[in-house]
């Protein structure tokens, strides 16, 4: 029989351990849920060890997203696409920041090449990386896929600004201790 629907989740464990009601003014404290998520996913083995989270420039919390690629059998159910899809569903609207919101989104790693043109067409103007990608290839040992030589030049071209290496020692240590862990999840 032929699936004609998509049912993905994050873990409920999210409803007690983010609070979404405060405010995340600045870098810091929007990179440190990102990396929070991250590494509670790990401590859960609810998905793989990456977090990201969305919020408004003036620092409300939209939508958050872990990795759940293992549990759903999904390659498309990366931290950043759960992030960006759960905020969608929210403001009913599939470019975030069409009505003038500045939109920003956290990532505990560097996005993938798939996550990469999935923050393009999601209406994001500010993109925030704890790793980098070649900790999370070096720790984790995941391929991130090509992007082009200069991605975050070409970020900047269509209004998306970067700030990378926010807390990467921290962000390093949850993808050391996965990858360390030996298991997959
Ligand atoms: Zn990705």
């Amino acid at each position: 029989m032929l699936y004609a629907q998509l049912h993905l989740t994050l873990p409920a464990w999210v409803h007690e351990e983010v609070d979404s009601q405060r405010l995340y003014p600045d870098d810091d404290s929007r990179i440190a849920l990102a990396i929070q998520l991250s590494r509670r996913n790990v401590d859960h083995r609810s998905g793989g060890p990456f977090g990201a989270a969305v919020f408004t420039g003036e620092g409300r919390l939209i939508g958050v997203g872990v990795n759940r690629v293992v549990p759903h059998n999904c390659s498309a159910a990366h931290a950043e696409v759960m992030a960006l899809a759960t905020s969608q569903q929210r403001m009913q609207r599939y470019r975030l920041n069409e009505d003038g919101d500045r939109i920003v989104l956290a990532s505990s790693a560097q996005p993938c090449s798939m996550c990469y043109g999935a923050l393009v067409w999601a209406g994001v103007d500010e993109l925030l990386i704890g790793a980098r990608a070649e900790d999370v290839q070096e720790l984790a040992g995941f391929d991130e896929g090509p992007l082009p030589a200069d991605w975050i030049g070409e970020l900047g071209r269509r209004g998306i600004q970067v700030r990378r290496d926010l807390m990467r020692d921290h962000a390093r240590d949850v993808l050391r201790d996965y990858g360390e862990d030996g298991i997959v999840y």
